[in-house]
């Protein structure tokens, strides 16, 4: 999410004015605006060998294993953006790609473009990641919110049961969300 408070051009502070039909902080010299729209956000749950990949990122200490995410690149499409996210976190290819879903995460700004994605290839993950699971689909535990919301989508569209887990606390990282073994 944009934290601009002043503007980028001329460095004055902004104030929070009538803009587009709500209270937007806007440069006062007519400058800038400051929209704060959605970030879209890629995930993919991976199926690998008839299993589901989970990874944890390096930087989250609370044992969740989440979805394969990512921003997009500009010129990309969302499709491109997540094959690539896939490869350099991951180093699969994608055999075969279909859209979950698109979910709000209100929390983080941001709107999650989710997608099943069937990969081959060998596993080998970069700096990012810490360490991953090959998890089978009926032993997934997503919980309430963005991707997870797709996780359980995608299991209930193949007749498995849902059981979501309620999480202690939000993760304090971008998408610690959906998956996690119990
Ligand atoms: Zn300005």
């Amino acid at each position: 999410m944009t934290t601009w408070t002043y503007c980028p051009e001329c460095a004055t502070p902004l104030e929070s004015r009538e803009s587009g039909g709500r209270l937007r902080p806007v440069c006062p010299n007519g400058h800038f605006t400051r929209w704060d729209n959605p970030l879209p956000v890629l995930a993919a749950l991976v199926e690998y060998e008839g299993r589901i990949l989970l990874a944890r990122n390096a930087a989250w200490t609370n044992g969740l294993f989440a979805l394969i995410t990512g921003f997009l690149e500009s010129g990309e499409t969302p499709e491109q953006g997540m094959a690539r996210e896939l490869k350099e976190e991951t180093d699969l290819d994608v055999e075969r790609m279909t859209l979950i879903g698109v979910y709000e995460f209100l929390r983080k700004n941001e709107v999650i473009i989710a997608y099943h994605v069937e990969a081959v290839g060998t596993i080998a993950l970069n700096d990012e990641l810490a360490e991953f699971r090959l998890v089978a689909p009926h032993r997934l535990r997503p919980w309430r919110a963005g991707t997870g919301y797709a996780m359980a989508d995608w299991m209930r569209a193949r007749g498995l049961d849902v059981e979501f887990i309620d999480l202690p606390a939000p993760a304090t990282r971008p998408l610690a969300t959906d998956g996690t073994l119990t």
